[in-house]
């Protein structure tokens, strides 16, 4: 092949030429078309494929063919085997998890993060993106705590990194404050296992996954019971302090929950920032999903107390409405982040710092990063502030709304009933009594029952969850279209899934 030629790659990837453009825009309109047909006019949220039929749906095509094939013909096929199987975010009965339909100015953003391939590493890999998404960060630390100069924070891939980072940074400030110990150079200490992380029995499970990953353990991490509201109890966070102290353990880090997975529940932010300063404690708050109601006037007081804590979880992949995968990681004090730097001679020399440029990969656990900024900005822009916080008030009152119906069911029960959030516990009551020790397993095995064969149908996507040994149905109402009548028409379905199971 004589390399210096006109390549002949030239159409497969974005360059000026006309013969580039052309398939560009044939590529995406394609995908657009596909995606249009197959699944943004899905008439339920899911087909209720099964397992085994959508393997063998998936068997056929060979991955790597010797020979690549037509464009259209490959993304006709991901239409009908991929999109049409799989669960329509969009659809207001897709309701299971905190996982939300993505704005469309986003979606628009998305085809030029993925187009423009910055990566957030380094300033020569992405200089506007660069500054664009520090900008975004200094909005968001102004938000959470009120200014934006002191604190600092990085975009990340969720809230399981941005707790990971959260306590990491609280462990290794803690060893290096109390035992002057770095940890980044020799490790744990001998001391580290008695080291101890405080939250609530309902915060998210990646605070245990955190505590493993940083070598402190599972069991360094004590659960605090929750009151009738799911919230930290803290009667019982004072008495569990003051035991870890008399035993000669070492707490070191409060983790509370702004917004808990299950039921929307906020912890008391600022009763807990007094423990934290009282014990010496770096306060997280885990704001995956609570985060968004900064934005609005209605809603955030319930966040009042966050601006004291050491560092914060924020998702926009929930309650913001950004594609997957996007959320952020912000510290009250900038200074943190050097117990997490490393120079690497080809990415971040020292002499840049110097300079004043910035190479964001000394902030973050990732190095290759996507621009994931852009999407929350350009949805920023075109939503806007009161349009944003409607959305989430609607979402608020529809959940209220909710659980009012429910309660006024009588084969229905509620289980968090003062929803903090757009989150709704339940579970549906059988109309046949059973005896004592069998009312039990016989209503478990029933809402069991009626999440499978909602799924199955494809009608309903619900979750489920167990709280006290109850198992109950879970509707996460993130979607801001949704509607009151939508909530009936779901909570129908789940009473004549019930009734069927029991006749
Ligand atoms: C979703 C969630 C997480 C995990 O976040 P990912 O973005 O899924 O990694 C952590 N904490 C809470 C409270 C959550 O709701």
């Amino acid at each position: 092949m004589n390399v210096m030629e006109k390549s002949k790659f030239c159409a497969h990837f974005l360059n000026g030429s006309a013969e580039a453009w052309s398939s560009y825009r044939q590529a995406i309109n394609l995908a657009q078309d596909v995606l249009y047909k197959n699944f943004a006019t899905l008439p339920q949220p899911f087909s209720g494929i099964q397992v085994e039929e959508l393997a063998s749906l998936l068997e056929t095509e060979e991955i790597c063919p010797e020979k690549g094939k037509d464009l259209t013909d490959v993304l006709k096929y991901i239409g009908e085997a991929v999109l049409k199987h799989s669960v329509a975010v969009h659809h207001p009965a897709c309701s299971a998890h905190l996982h939300c339909p993505p704005l469309t100015a986003a979606l628009a953003a998305e085809t030029m993060i993925s187009a423009a391939n910055q990566s957030m590493d380094s300033w020569d890999q992405s200089p506007a993106a660069t500054m664009l998404e520090e900008k975004i960060v200094h909005w968001l630390c102004r938000l959470f705590y009120g200014d934006g100069r002191s604190g600092d924070g990085v975009f990340t891939s969720g809230g399981t990194q941005s707790n990971l980072m959260g306590l990491l940074l609280a462990r290794d400030r803690f060893l290096k404050e109390r035992l002057g110990w770095n940890v980044k150079e020799k490790g744990l200490p001998a001391e580290a296992n008695k080291m101890r992380i405080l939250c609530s029995e309902a915060a998210h499970f990646t605070v245990k996954q955190a505590a493993a990953l940083l070598g402190l353990g599972e069991n360094a991490v004590i659960k605090i019971r929750t009151d009738q509201n799911f919230r930290i109890c803290l009667h019982h966070l004072d008495q569990q302090l003051h035991y870890l102290r008399s035993q000669g353990l070492m707490p070191f880090a409060l983790a509370a929950t702004a917004g808990t997975t299950d039921f929307g529940s906020i912890d008391p932010l600022h009763e807990c920032s007094i423990r934290a300063r009282q014990f010496g404690l770096w306060l997280h708050v885990d704001a995956a999903y609570g985060g968004a109601l900064i934005l609005s006037d209605q809603h955030k007081h319930q966040l009042d107390g966050i601006e004291a804590a050491d560092s914060i979880t924020v998702d926009f992949h929930k309650l913001f409405y950004q594609p997957v995968s996007c959320g952020a990681f912000l510290v009250k004090d900038a200074t943190c982040f050097d117990l997490l730097k490393s120079h690497a001679d080809y990415l971040n020399p020292e002499e840049d710092e110097l300079l004043g440029v910035p190479n964001l990969v000394g902030k973050s656990i990732q190095t290759t990063r996507r621009f994931d900024a852009l999407k929350l900005f350009v949805s920023m822009q075109v939503i806007g502030h009161s349009q944003f916080a409607g959305m989430i008030d609607h979402t608020l009152d529809i959940a209220q709304a909710a659980a009012q119906m429910i309660t006024d069911d009588p084969r229905l029960q509620l289980i968090n009933p003062h929803p903090s959030l757009n989150a709704v516990v339940f579970r549906y009551l059988p109309c046949k009594k059973t005896e004592g020790s069998e009312q039990l397993p016989r209503q478990n095995q029933i809402n069991r029952a009626i999440r499978r064969s909602l799924l199955h149908s494809g009608k309903v996507v619900l979750a489920q969850t167990k709280v006290n040994g109850m198992y109950c149905l879970k509707l996460t109402m993130l979607n801001p279209r949704i509607t009151l009548s939508d909530v009936k028409c779901i909570l129908d379905q789940v009473k004549q899934a019930g009734s069927q199971y029991e006749a």
